[in-house]
């Protein structure tokens, strides 16, 4: 790990009565990288973020914050969007805000210019006087963003910052995300989307009961699961592609499959295979899909969508 962390997480435990809900947890989290903290429900996320932000104290273990014990020392330099949104509903957008930046010390002036700028970012310029109550959820959402980057934050801890957002808000917070890294920002998100995770993060921690089960540079994780995976999408039955010769494990959904192969296995046999019997849109030799890793680690199910390609063949 580098030594430019600006976040240390060190053997940390967290147990309410009988759940430990944080079990001896450690990872560090790069000055000017997107971190992704990654799990499945319950996994122990929100908890982590909780006791970064100095909600809950460790049972055990130390957190150490831009070179700070206490966050109470460095909170006006961080920004945390937490999992239980809150807004007051009857206040208007922008003179909410401006309360939000008050609470940070923030001055009048500065803290208006910010607001109006962050608003003019996020696409809610004209609801600046509207009430909060009048926002959709996914505009209060980002309403709630902009409150935790009005101050300037050197370190930004989003709690699921892009869950009920649609597509277009999906794209639109994660240009703002890769905006503030390039400015040397650095992020911290948890997210249990894995998909939208592989377009946003550098690097990840995947936590599971508790636990790290997996940590690193995405590219790095990716690669280490080696790249005898093949993503296929296609018009027609794919239901015979699993039982093709060398494939090992495959994730079949209605149009798109994930097939993992043997070691040494043919790609091009694989190929001529399936071309006799679909019509191929896409066929991508790569690594696995972070879902596809998730899923191996932690099991279950998650919802995402196939790996971005890099490759594609058409007939
Ligand atoms: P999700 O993605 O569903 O929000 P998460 O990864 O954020 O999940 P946490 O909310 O941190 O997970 O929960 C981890 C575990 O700790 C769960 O078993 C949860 O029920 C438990 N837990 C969290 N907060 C409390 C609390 N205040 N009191 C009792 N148990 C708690």
């Amino acid at each position: 790990m580098p030594n430019d962390a600006l976040l240390k997480v060190e053997k940390v435990t967290k147990t309410f009565g009988p759940v430990r809900a944080v079990d001896d947890l450690s990872f560090e989290v790069r000055a000017g990288t997107i971190t992704g903290l990654l799990g499945r429900n319950g996994a122990g996320k929100t908890t982590t973020l909780r006791m970064i932000n100095g909600i809950f104290l460790p049972d055990t273990g130390s957190i150490e914050l831009l070179g700070a014990r206490e966050v109470a020392a460095v909170r006006d330099r961080v920004g945390y969007l937490p999992e239980e949104r809150g807004l007051y509903r009857k206040m208007k957008v922008l003179e909410h805000l401006l309360f939000l930046a008050a609470i940070k010390g923030q001055p009048p002036v500065r803290a208006r210019q910010q607001a109006e700028k962050w608003l003019e970012r996020f696409e809610l310029a004209d609801k600046r006087a509207a009430k909060v109550e009048e926002l959709s959820k996914g505009n209060q959402q980002k309403v709630q963003i902009i409150g935790a980057l009005l101050h300037a934050p050197e370190l930004i801890i989003l709690d699921e910052p892009l869950s009920g957002l649609d597509p277009v808000n999906v794209v639109l917070v994660r240009g703002i995300l890769q905006e503030l890294r390039a400015a040397g920002k650095t992020v911290l998100l948890s997210t249990h989307m894995m998909g939208e995770a592989e377009k946003t993060v550098d690097d990840i921690v995947l936590i599971h009961l508790g636990r790290a089960v997996l940590a690193g540079g995405l590219d790095e994780v990716r690669a280490a699961y080696g790249t005898d995976t093949v993503h296929l999408a296609f018009e027609g039955d794919g239901s015979f592609l699993p039982t093709l010769p060398g494939v090992t494990r495959a994730r079949l959904d209605t149009n798109a499959a994930e097939l993992e192969l043997q070691a040494g296995a043919s790609t091009q046999a694989l190929l001529s295979a399936a071309m006799g019997r679909l019509r191929i849109l896409r066929f991508e030799v790569a690594a696995p899909s972070l879902e596809q890793i998730f899923i191996e680690k932690v099991g279950g199910d998650t919802l995402g969508e196939p790996a971005a390609s890099s490759e594609e063949v058409r007939q």
